[in-house]
């Protein structure tokens, strides 16, 4: 049996960059418009031997939209993720800081008994970091600040990751 890993968040936030990073390859259409990678894209990856299978998961939000609204595609992808992963990367993003669509999120997969991993993304340089406490108030033991881009943080995330497969 292989274990599943899937990323979810609300659009833009870097779920497709993180995967294309952990599967090394471009798989996944990343772009700078939200709700670009539509439906589920499936990879396959491996840490210190562990291997996994990863699932980058989309959410297409429609022209002016509202980007904090949680649209029912979103909350789609994140049920069929919940279903059937082993692990759910949660990702937020720390450029534009904690929104009230990432608080809805939060309140659906903690319903579950998944393990969940909360990525803070886009940390590339530390610059941002003073939004860190916003996101403890999403009540996640499991806390990762990476840059899904320059890979920084990214290896103590599947460190713990391969941990708790
Ligand atoms: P998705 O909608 O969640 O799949 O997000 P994408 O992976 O398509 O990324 C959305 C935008 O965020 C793109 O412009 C990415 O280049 C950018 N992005 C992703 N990861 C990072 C990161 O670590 N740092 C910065 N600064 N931008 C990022
Ligand atoms: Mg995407």
């Amino acid at each position: 049996m292989s274990y599943l890993v899937s990323i979810v968040g609300r659009p833009n936030v870097g779920k497709s960059t993180l995967f294309n990073r952990i599967i090394g390859k471009k798989k996944a259409i990343v772009h700078v418009k939200s709700g670009v990678t539509r439906d589920r894209i499936y990879g396959n990856s491996e840490w210190n031997g562990i291997h996994f299978s990863i699932v980058d998961t989309g959410g297409y939000n429609p022209p002016n939209n509202n980007i904090d609204i949680i649209d029912t595609e979103i909350r789609k992808q994140i049920l069929i993720a919940l279903k059937e992963s082993d692990v759910i990367l949660f990702l937020v993003d720390m450029e534009i800081g904690l929104l009230d669509v990432d608080i809805e999120i939060s309140k659906i997969l903690r319903k579950c008994k998944k393990s969940i991993l909360l990525v803070v993304n886009k940390v590339d340089n530390g610059k941002n970091i003073y939004h860190d406490t916003d996101f403890f108030r999403l009540g996640f033991n499991n806390y990762y600040c990476i840059s899904a881009i320059n890979g920084s943080g990214t290896g103590e995330m599947l460190d713990r990751l391969i941990e708790i497969l």
